[in-house]
């Protein structure tokens, strides 16, 4: 079948005049937001994209802004070339347009340091507080949505997170943006975000897109080794087992974790958190009475892998 690129534009200011161009011929926009080394689970926003929206950017831009000092942007994996290769099979079928986004920074400053040039970010981006003056100043946050579950090991990933959207947001200016539930912290936050304020954007979440064993798709599985990735089938297998339980009258929340954190134990697993929560609030619940989402960060060697289930029993 006939495979056709997708046109990759790297300034802001040219990104902006394409989708004005294309709202003022009619067109609707949808954005997807990536980090790129795009899998199965991206592409499946992309699809979905394809059939809300006439147009849809697909942007690629590891966000310095959202990794901590500790943590290390310059190792998040990247395949620009193979990213294009994906969306052009995408978008194969006759009239779909897919543009990629894939700004060189975003930020005024990036500390000078540190620089990619695969498409990624600049250095690490700091707030100018934190800079004595220099850094970033005007940042985006969610407060309470952005404390709990990562935010409590990732203090500033959220407040990276909301500022890095609201910019692709202004930016781009879609009709309507996907966000995967994989992360379902930041879907919940971001559609927060939108409602408090007033963002004319829809946002969509989408499935959690896994392999064929139950593992969900994640750009930083490429770094697990294979005994690695075999022990980490711990995750998904425990929410499933979480979920049964549930949907068999288990209700207690203590219970429920119990049994997550001891398969996770029994392989391994250095568990970041294990919480169930209210869908939107993201509160921690002790017995099931509505929709709960099930969530678990947990470490594999050197890889930290989320992932999540949600339990829709009422009682
Ligand atoms: P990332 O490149 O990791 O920032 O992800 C970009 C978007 O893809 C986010 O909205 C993610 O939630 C979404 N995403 C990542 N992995 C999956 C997956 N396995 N299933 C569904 N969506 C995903």
């Amino acid at each position: 079948m006939e495979t056709r690129e997708p046109e990759v534009i790297r300034d802001k200011e040219a990104m902006r005049r394409w989708s004005r161009g294309m709202r003022s011929h009619g067109k609707t926009i949808g954005l997807v937001p990536t980090m790129g080394f795009l899998h199965d689970g991206h592409l499946s926003l992309v699809r979905q994209s394809l059939t809300l929206s006439d147009v849809t950017v697909v942007s690629i831009y590891v966000n310095p802004g959202q990794f901590s000092p500790t943590e290390d942007l310059s190792t998040y994996p990247s395949d620009f070339s193979g990213d294009i290769a994906k969306l052009a099979a995408v978008s194969s079928s006759g009239s779909d347009v897919i543009v990629v986004f894939n700004p060189r920074n975003l930020y005024d400053y990036d500390g000078g340091r540190n620089k990619k040039t695969n498409g990624g970010g600049g250095g690490k981006v700091v707030s100018c507080v934190e800079e004595g003056g220099l850094g970033h100043e005007t940042w985006v946050r969610v407060e309470r949505l952005e404390k709990g579950l990562c935010g409590k090991s990732r203090p500033v990933f959220f407040r990276g997170v909301a500022t890095i959207v609201t910019k692709l947001f202004n930016i781009v200016e879609p009709d309507v943006a996907m966000f995967g539930k994989k992360d379902y912290q930041q879907w919940r936050l971001i559609k927060r975000m939108v409602r408090d304020l007033d963002f004319g954007i829809e946002i969509v979440g989408s499935d959690i897109a896994r392999e064929k064993d139950g593992l969900a798709m994640s750009s930083r599985n490429v770094h697990l080794s294979a005994e690695e990735r075999k022990r980490a089938l711990s995750i998904s297998r425990s929410l499933a087992m979480a979920k049964a339980s549930a949907e068999q009258g288990q209700t207690s929340c203590k219970e429920l974790k119990n049994m997550i954190i001891s398969e996770l134990v029994g392989a391994a697993g250095r568990i970041d958190y294990v919480e169930i929560v209210d869908q939107e609030t993201l509160q921690g619940v002790e017995d099931i009475k509505s929709g709960v989402v099930v969530c678990v960060a947990a470490w594999f060697g050197t890889v930290r892998l989320i992932d999540n289930i949600e339990i829709n029993v009422t009682v």
